[in-house]
């Protein structure tokens, strides 16, 4: 169950890197975007500079092996939270 959508690129996770109460990031890295959970994504002003860059540089994945075949990104951008937009 997807239950955590990334605050950068809007990729879905079934858990969230920022804990149950969306406090205490693991500080792991996006698997799309390569966004750090609690630095780049801390506010949503941190969040959109990251995601300017990252889409700047073509939108490539962090870990290309995992890119699912027929990704779409316009797609998975819609799924970013509205506070982080
Ligand atoms: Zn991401």
């Amino acid at each position: 169950m997807v239950t955590w959508y990334c605050r950068v690129c809007g990729l879905d996770y079934d858990e969230s890197p920022w804990g149950p109460n969306e406090n205490a990031p693991d500080h792991s890295i996006c698997e799309c975007c390569g966004a750090e959970f609690g630095y780049h994504d801390h506010t949503p002003a941190s969040t959109r500079q990251y995601r300017a860059t990252w889409l700047a540089n073509g939108a490539l994945w962090f870990y290309p092996k995992l890119k699912p075949e027929g990704w779409l990104l316009a797609e998975q951008l819609e799924q970013i939270p509205d506070m982080y937009l």
